[in-house]
């Protein structure tokens, strides 16, 4: 017997309902299973940065965040400041009509998938697990269906937290986004609240036992270190909403596939925020499914293994480069042998000489296809 849905998917993030949205689109019959939200959790403090995959797909489906919800990035901007001889990378747009990235504050956007949502027929929420061709997993990392489907999660946990919170600062941010490097500790503040804005979205990551001292601050003292930490770059800040911490991992799902079965976003794959690639992955996985399912020989059902195993060989490649990056990244900023610190500053510094190798930088932290270089640029 045809079962009632074509996809079924469990979870309630933003990939979990950009899959929805995109699968109602190819006329898929979709099941939502939803999870309301803990009582107690307040909005998400984090903004994300977004490339122009993520872009492309989120207005495709037109949830994409309005200005000042979203801030484009036409610089970044690469500091370790060692002592006294800060070494620093900048990367500028060759071309400013596409940005490096988007800054998007994360309750907007899930406000903006949630009205979609509302507004799609096809899609019927459900609150009990139901039958369908395909059942897609998108739990996020501590997914517990992941397990009873037998499919194992291997976890490399860092010794860092990442300490999140939003400040606003004397000075325009400039649409710069701005990263420290220091004693292995990764310091990030987003430009928010568009080109013109004066707030900035803090990733911090530290150890765990700096992280709860940071969060056990009050909202004065916090502002105070964040200002330190970063040469007081953006002027007198103060917090704006109160800061959260997030324990880092990287992680990975042995396999992301199962007959009729898939997992998507961080309930198959995490990785250190430090580049801003986790969601950027997730709604690659979504963007992969989709075009699978959409292009599929019209004799394969949504759950076939074929298709399946496509889609894994396709995402597992994309994201198992990604996280060596990130985690050889955390490794090498990490390292406390001086000979190392010296060798990485001093990369720093010719890198920021090689402009071809900064058109590639460019390229990786779009997401996107080909950057024109325009003359006298970077
Ligand atoms: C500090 C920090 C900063 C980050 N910054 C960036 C960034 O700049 N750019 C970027 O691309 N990524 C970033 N990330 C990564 C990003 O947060 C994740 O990759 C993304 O949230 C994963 O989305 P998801 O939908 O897969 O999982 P989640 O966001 O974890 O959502 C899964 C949801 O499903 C719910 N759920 C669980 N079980 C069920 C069930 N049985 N039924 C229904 N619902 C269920 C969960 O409660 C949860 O709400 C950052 C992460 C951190 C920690």
């Amino acid at each position: 017997m045809n079962p009632r849905y074509d996809v079924a998917i469990l979870g309630s993030g933003v990939v979990a309902h950009t899959l929805a949205l995109l699968l109602a689109r190819e006329r898929l019959r979709v099941a939502l299973l939803r999870q309301p939200a803990p009582p107690a959790a307040g909005p998400d403090i984090r903004a994300y940065a977004l490339n122009q995959a993520s872009h492309a797909l989120l207005s495709d489906l037109r949830v994409w965040p309005e200005a000042p919800a979203a801030t484009p990035v036409r610089q970044m901007w690469v500091c370790e400041p060692g002592d006294g001889h800060p070494a620093t990378l900048s990367l500028t747009l060759p071309d400013p009509s596409q940005p490096l990235a988007w800054i998007v504050d994360v309750p907007t956007l899930e406000q903006r998938l949630l009205q979609a949502l509302a507004y799609q027929g096809t899609i019927e929420p459900v609150d009990h697990p139901v039958q369908a061709a395909l059942t897609v997993v998108c739990e996020g990392k501590h997914s517990s269906t992941r397990a009873q489907y037998g499919i194992e999660y291997e976890v490399q946990a860092y010794a860092h937290t990442a300490v999140a919170a939003r400040l606003r600062c004397a000075r325009p941010h400039e649409g710069v986004a701005r990263q420290w490097f220091q004693n292995g500790d990764v310091l990030a503040l987003l430009p928010m609240d568009g080109p013109g804005g004066d707030l900035v979205a803090l990733v911090w990551s530290v150890q765990h036992a700096r992280a709860a001292e940071l969060l056990a601050l009050s909202a004065p003292a916090f502002a105070d270190a964040v200002g330190q930490a970063c040469g007081h770059a953006l002027g007198a800040m103060s917090t704006e909403g109160q800061p959260a911490g997030w324990p880092l991992q990287l992680s990975r799902a042995r396999h992301w596939v199962r007959p009729g079965v898939a997992l998507a976003g961080d309930a198959a794959h995490a990785m250190h925020p430090l580049a801003g690639q986790g969601l950027n992955m997730g709604l690659g996985d979504v963007a992969e499914l989709g075009r699978v399912l959409r292009e599929r020989e019209y004799w394969r059902s949504p759950g076939d293994w074929r298709l399946l195993r496509r889609y894994e060989r396709a995402r597992r490649a994309d994201f198992d480069r990604m996280a060596a990056l990130t985690d050889g990244l955390y490794g090498l900023f990490g390292h406390g042998d001086t000979r190392i610190q010296a060798l990485r500053r001093w990369g720093l510094r010719a890198f920021d000489q090689l402009n071809p190798l900064k058109l590639c930088a460019i390229r990786q932290a779009q997401g996107s296809g080909p950057v024109r270089p325009a003359p006298g640029s970077l």
